[in-house]
């Protein structure tokens, strides 16, 4: 019978590159640490600071969540309030709301739901095939736009999210096959924010596996979405390179934690220390590093109308609101 790393009760929870495994409770410990550890190794939360935390449903997010509101002591922020966008995406929104709200309600985090047909009439899935872009493209827009505007209009200082190791290692491959440069950029645990304009955005799971992910909060007992977005589409090159550093990981256990870090070690040195910051767009006055904005030329294509100047007015109300109450 293989023992808990930290104690003699056997151990269920493996973890492949500690070559090892845990029992529950330190399991659940363990990943915690490693949550912090990468919080403060890549200074992720400033002490005092008001962090928003995006939480979809989905484990990783509810992990994040729960570490976070756990561990206010040794992350060190002043405020934390959740915000959970329902996309509107029928059979599966509904769902992924309730869940969020009632992990908010049991650890005491203010949760502002931001409902996405109450904002521009659609939700994903008619606005994916209004523009005829693919859902989670402009699903990841919308979602980006959202969370920095109702940032700026909370004055917070910091958006956590809950990307994982896995998926950061694939989305940085995909995007050194394309050559996206600015696109790489983004992949990092932490993109530097611009006070009043745009909001420093962090990923405290930037070092935990996906696997780790669902093991925990199945180990902590937490609530979380059991399905998977009927929209999703995964590629044939994420898929191929998922299943490649998958073997590569069984093969020599660590592997995907030490390329990330490197990869990581690599971009930081061909960086330049210029950092420019991003103009406004002429129509909603968010970021933009052209005349208009993406969401706002999206929503033109799909509703005959940019929408974002509409949209950052409803969230300054939201959070006027969500603040009183
Ligand atoms: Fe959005 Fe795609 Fe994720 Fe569904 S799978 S929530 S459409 S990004
Ligand atoms: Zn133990
Ligand atoms: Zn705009």
């Amino acid at each position: 019978m293989a023992k808990c790393l930290r104690c003699s009760s056997r151990a269920s929870y493996f973890v492949s590159y500690v070559r090892g495994g845990f029992c529950r409770e330190h399991f659940v410990e363990y990943m915690e640490e490693r949550v912090l550890r990468t919080i403060e190794r890549y200074r992720m939360v400033p002490r005092g600071s008001k962090v928003i935390v995006a939480v979809s449903g989905g484990k990783d997010s509810i992990m994040l969540l729960n570490v976070l509101a756990k561990r206010r002591d040794e992350v060190g922020y002043g405020e934390l309030v959740a915000v959970h966008i329902n996309l509107g995406i029928r059979g599966y929104s509904e769902e992924a709301e309730r869940v969020s709200l009632e992990n908010c309600r049991a650890l005491g985090v203010k949760c502002v739901v931001v409902n996405l047909r109450e904002l521009i009439g659609v939700g994903v899935e008619e606005l994916s095939k209004l523009s005829r872009r693919p859902a989670c493209s402009v699903c990841g827009l919308v979602k980006r736009y959202i969370l920095n505007a109702i940032a700026i209009a909370m004055g917070a200082d910091v958006v956590a999210t809950g990307h994982h190791l896995d998926d950061m290692l694939v989305y940085t491959f995909k995007n050194m096959l394309s050559s996206s440069v600015e696109e790489l950029s983004k992949l990092t645990p932490v993109s530097p924010g611009v006070k009043g304009l745009v909001a420093s955005r962090v990923r405290p799971l930037f070092e935990v596996y996906e696997e780790n992910t669902l093991a925990y909060v199945i180990a902590a007992g937490l609530q979380h979405l059991s399905r998977e977005c009927p929209l999703k589409h995964v590629g044939v090159v994420e898929r191929e390179s998922r299943g490649y550093f998958e073997k590569l990981e069984r093969e020599i256990p660590g592997f995907k934690l030490t390329a990330i870090r490197n990869i990581m070690k690599t971009m930081a040195m061909g960086k330049s220390e210029t950092t420019e910051t991003p103009a406004r767009c002429e129509l909603c006055g968010m970021p933009s590093r052209e005349r208009i904005c993406s969401f706002c030329r999206l929503t033109e294509k799909a509703l005959g109308k940019p929408m974002g100047s509409q949209v950052v007015k409803k969230l300054e109300e939201l959070v006027k609101t969500a603040i009183a109450s």
